[in-house]
């Protein structure tokens, strides 16, 4: 969709600073399940191969919403730390 933009073009799939926390999902991983698009509509898409990237609409996400999202993902492919390094999820 036209309003559905990368944060960051050159990393998709992160890592990407949104607000306090830092996104990343590992592409690997990720199976296109969309649990994170459905927690988390403003901040992943999947894009054409199927795996979740970070739109440039994560910030008005609230934190907790894209830590729950993060729970959400049957295989615990998103990663995020704070603005520190430490990992928030998963643990
Ligand atoms: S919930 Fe996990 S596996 Fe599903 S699209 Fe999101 S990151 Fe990928």
């Amino acid at each position: 969709m036209d309003n559905q933009q990368p944060k960051d073009p050159q990393n998709p799939s992160g890592p990407v600073a949104v607000k306090q926390l830092k996104v990343k999902v590992d592409r690997d991983l990720c199976i296109g399940a969309a649990t994170c698009v459905a927690i988390a509509p403003k901040t992943f898409v999947l894009d054409s191969e199927a795996k979740a990237i970070v739109l440039t609409t994560a910030d008005e996400e609230s934190p907790e919403t894209i830590i729950e999202s993060a729970k959400g993902c049957p295989v615990a492919a998103i990663i995020i730390e704070d603005e520190k390094g430490e990992r928030i999820f998963p643990k």
